[in-house]
């Protein structure tokens, strides 16, 4: 749905969703930053070698479908990543120490995104079968 009335000229600027298509997101500001964090805790949850983030204000950041459809995990202490229940795709992940900020998981991007991402995070974990 596009946003219409007095507010359409701040228009959605990255939209994603799900492998399921239960949750939705936009993020209706600019992404300050990309990383991919190779952390062993975004390893297990996205099941792969790196997790790449996209970090934007938090609120910015709506849930426009399948806000009941969001499970919650702390994987540490004031950590909340947030994946679908259905499908388990990783939707994005905050923290207490940045309140304002939301780290999302660029995978579920629907939209482009033109840049690069900018910083790598933990790499001393990163996996040998990296190149
Ligand atoms: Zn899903
Ligand atoms: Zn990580």
């Amino acid at each position: 749905m596009r946003p219409s009335g007095r507010f359409s000229f701040m228009s959605t600027e990255y939209r994603g969703s799900c492998l399921c298509g239960a949750v939705h997101w936009e993020i209706r500001g600019p992404i300050a930053r990309t990383s991919r964090c190779w952390c062993t805790m975004c390893q297990k949850q996205h099941g792969a070698a790196y997790a790449p983030y996209a970090n934007a204000a938090r609120a910015d950041f709506v849930i426009t479908q399948g806000e009941d459809a969001l499970a919650h995990y702390a994987s540490s202490p004031g950590v909340d990543r947030s994946f679908c229940k259905v499908c388990g795709s990783n939707i994005g992940w905050t923290t207490t120490e940045a309140a304002d900020r939301i780290a999302v998981a660029m995978g579920t991007f629907d939209t482009p995104y033109e840049g690069l991402v900018t910083r790598d995070l933990h790499l001393d974990t990163k996996p040998a079968w990296i190149p």
